[in-house]
């Protein structure tokens, strides 16, 4: 199995990358955001925890969102690989990433990290809570993500780069330039995983 994390603030692009991963590699797309909004959508007792978390713009306990990512994990046991989108988002979880990954023989191959300039990351996430109408894009809750993102999750930057695992790819410009960085890292990665 091959698999890779892509991680990035909020409105860095990550679910916009892995869409094209998924094309490219044939990887399976999980992206914890899309799982919880589906939960909350469809109004099952994890989602109406979760749903109270997301809308002020907190990150959900790492118990619950664990639970819900190992039952996604174990649907489809024989894909090529995975692209995890959104997870993990603090230590804890990284951690447990790595056991739960451990006891199915494989590993995280590689962190894709996109780097986007604060102030285009707001303009972003602005704009696309005018057209989502996401409970979480209004300009409160965006303020309160970032700083969720730079004390919760911007730490496992090191985590990663001490495995050495860690890719930092430059997050603005066009979406195809962007993709071109991802693919230039991720090919011989994955040749090389495959061999
Ligand atoms: P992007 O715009 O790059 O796709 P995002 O931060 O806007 O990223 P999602 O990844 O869709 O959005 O996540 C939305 C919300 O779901 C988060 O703000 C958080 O409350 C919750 N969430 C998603 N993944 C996790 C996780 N791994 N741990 C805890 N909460 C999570
Ligand atoms: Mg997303």
């Amino acid at each position: 199995m091959f698999n890779l994390v892509i991680f990035g603030a909020p409105g860095s692009g990550k679910g916009t990358q892995s869409a094209k991963l998924v094309d490219r590699y044939g990887l399976r797309h999980i992206s914890t955001g899309e799982l919880l909004r589906d939960h909350i959508a469809r109004g099952t007792k994890s989602g109406k925890i979760a749903d109270g978390f997301i809308s002020k713009g907190n990150l959900i306990p790492d118990a619950l969102m664990l639970d819900i990512l190992a039952d996604e994990l174990d649907a489809a046991p024989d894909a090529r690989g995975v692209i995890f989108d959104g997870f993990p988002r603090t230590i804890p979880q990284a951690e447990e990433l790595r056991k739960m990954l451990a006891g199915r023989g494989t590993k995280v191959h590689a962190v894709i990290g996109l780097e986007v300039p604060e102030d285009e990351l707001t303009d972003r996430l602005i704009k696309r809570g005018a057209e989502s109408g996401r409970s979480d894009d209004t300009p409160e809750t965006i303020a309160k993500r970032l700083d969720v993102y730079h004390s919760q999750t911007q730490p496992l930057k090191d985590f990663y780069t001490g495995e050495s695992v860690f890719h930092a790819i430059a997050g603005s410009g066009s979406v195809d330039e962007i993709f071109n960085s991802i693919a230039a890292v991720v090919d011989p990665i994955m040749a090389d995983a495959e061999k």
